[in-house]
């Protein structure tokens, strides 16, 4: 800092004179030496895990309780105004803006993609639930967007280089920004392989610091975008130097002011759009960094900002086309789908086919009280999908050895509540004797010691204990993140005409 005060040299004195003819303020920067620039300030606002949260919500927490909060509407009006106070704010976004809502699922995140086209975001990088689609949609939405989009350590094998741009370079009130932006080591546990073909994800600290050696010569200072989640980037920034803040997202964290670790602000802003985070520094760029800061952590109160009107259009424009889309005929159906609750039913066995055959999975299991309607014979159309599974929930692989899936299967005769409907095994219970008579996998004896995987949903493993009569730790967990009734759309279309009969799966005897 004490270097701003140098005396001034002839040559120095020249070049000042120099740029006293030049014509805009921002040439006068540039060639200025840097002992001679004083500290700038440069605003950085934030947010991440936006899960398609497009539409105010009603807050169900903390001071705000019972307030309409949130809608992508309301960020960009708290977005435009801080623009305005705070003039050359860098935008960022964390990842995570897919996967939540009907309209992201209905569009395959374009919806959100049209949403940040309007805001602009000075950069936005990919997370996990961006692949909820696919890859190929991805790109496309990649393509479409009229944005930054990246991520320095996702390496696409088709194309032998990374899937986008590692970093961007921006200027901010005559401060060179660097931004690199990354995504979490063990993405593929969080998508479904085939979303992710011929995906990998390369060692974050050392693709940031590769790319870190590229650009420091050519900026001021250097943030990290991270999907990562919280601990994973107070550990990373351990491995860091020249880099000055992390913006993260992935794990949903809350903070209200930035965690430093290793000189590194660590920042992230809960989700579902409920806060902007806004990181105030003064850059001192001698030194190449910041040499000091505020923060704030918003909570996007509806009431308290005009909302962009703007995105307000678009949202109410894709919300417009949801009922369009919910009344697309996808399929047609020749026998009507039957629930039952107290044995095996056809519409219970087609859910848990598709779902099975989807995964590959051993066996798949649904409750019975998740499946919400039957349907007639006749066309099937989007909206009686979401109707028949309108919970978000995810399936999720459960890999279990034969031995406890006996248990699960005995469990079930003693605690029968909301039975499980079935793919992929067979079983027969005799109620009055309260005893399993027989259980088969796919026409074979289970075999104790081999491992077989559930595909179910999370809101049976989340309550697993009472489903399976286990504990969480007894087995191996996975969950794929995608949605159930994802794929029962997708196979509704692939398979246009449905005829499903039950083939005498589960049958239940002296109930
Ligand atoms: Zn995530």
């Amino acid at each position: 800092m004490k270097k701003i005060f140098v005396s001034l040299s002839p040559i120095i004195l020249f070049v000042l004179l120099i740029n006293q003819c030049a014509s805009t303020p921002a040439q006068k920067i540039n060639a200025l030496p840097q002992e001679l620039q004083a500290p700038v300030s440069v605003s950085f606002l934030h947010w991440n895990d936006f899960h398609s949260a497009n539409i105010p919500y009603t807050s169900n927490w903390g001071y705000t309780k019972g307030l309409q909060i949130g809608g992508y509407a309301t960020l960009a009006g708290y977005l435009d105004s801080l623009k305005l106070l705070y003039s050359g704010a860098i935008v960022l976004n964390a990842g995570d803006d897919f996967q939540g809502s009907p309209i992201s699922a209905l569009t395959k995140g374009m919806s959100q993609i049209r949403i940040l086209n309007e805001i602009k975001p000075t950069a936005f990088t990919i997370g996990n639930h961006e692949f909820d689609y696919g890859k190929d949609n991805l790109q496309k939405a990649v393509n479409a967007a009229d944005f930054a989009v990246l991520s320095c350590n996702l390496f696409d094998s088709t194309k032998m280089s990374l899937f986008v741009l590692p970093y961007t370079i921006v200027e901010s009130n005559g401060a060179r920004i660097g931004i690199v932006g990354l995504i979490m080591e063990d993405l593929k546990s969080t998508v479904l392989p085939g979303n992710m073909d011929k995906m990998s994800v390369q060692d974050p600290a050392k693709s940031i610091m590769k790319y870190v050696e590229e650009i420091r010569d050519k900026t001021d200072v250097i943030v990290v975008l991270s999907h990562n989640g919280f601990r994973e980037d107070s550990l990373l920034a351990t491995k860091l130097s020249e880099v000055d803040a992390i913006f993260g997202g992935h794990s949903h964290t809350r903070l209200k002011q930035p965690v430093p670790v290793n000189n590194i602000l660590v920042c992230q802003a809960g989700s579902n759009g409920q806060f902007l985070g806004h990181l105030r520094t003064t850059i001192d760029k001698q030194s190449k960094s910041f040499v000091e800061y505020k923060y704030e952590l918003t909570e996007t109160v509806v009431k308290n900002i005009k909302p962009s009107a703007g995105v307000a259009r678009i949202v109410d424009s894709l919300e417009a086309n949801i009922t369009i889309e919910m009344d697309r005929v996808i399929g047609e159906l020749k026998t009507p789908w039957v629930r039952n609750s107290q044995g095996e039913s056809n519409i219970g066995d087609w859910i848990n086919d598709v779902t099975r055959e989807y995964f590959k999975a051993d066996i798949a299991f649904q409750n019975s009280g998740g499946i919400r309607k039957g349907l007639n014979a006749g066309p099937i159309k989007v909206r009686d999908i979401w109707e028949i599974s309108p919970f978000d929930n995810t399936i999720v692989l459960v890999t279990v050895s034969g031995e406890q899936l006996v248990r699960i299967l005995e469990w079930r005769i003693k605690n029968p509540r909301d039975l499980l409907q079935q793919s992929g095994i067979r079983r027969v219970y005799d109620m009055s004797a309260k005893i399993m008579v027989d259980a088969t996998v796919n026409g074979e004896a289970i075999v104790p010691q081999k491992q077989y995987t559930i595909a179910t949903n999370n809101y049976i493993v989340g309550h697993i204990d009472r489903f399976f009569g286990l504990s969480e730790s007894d087995v191996i967990i996975k969950d794929t993140g995608i949605v159930g009734r994802d794929i029962l759309l997708k196979a509704a279309e692939e398979q246009r005409v449905i005829n499903s009969n039950t083939d005498g799966r589960l049958i239940i005897q002296n109930q």
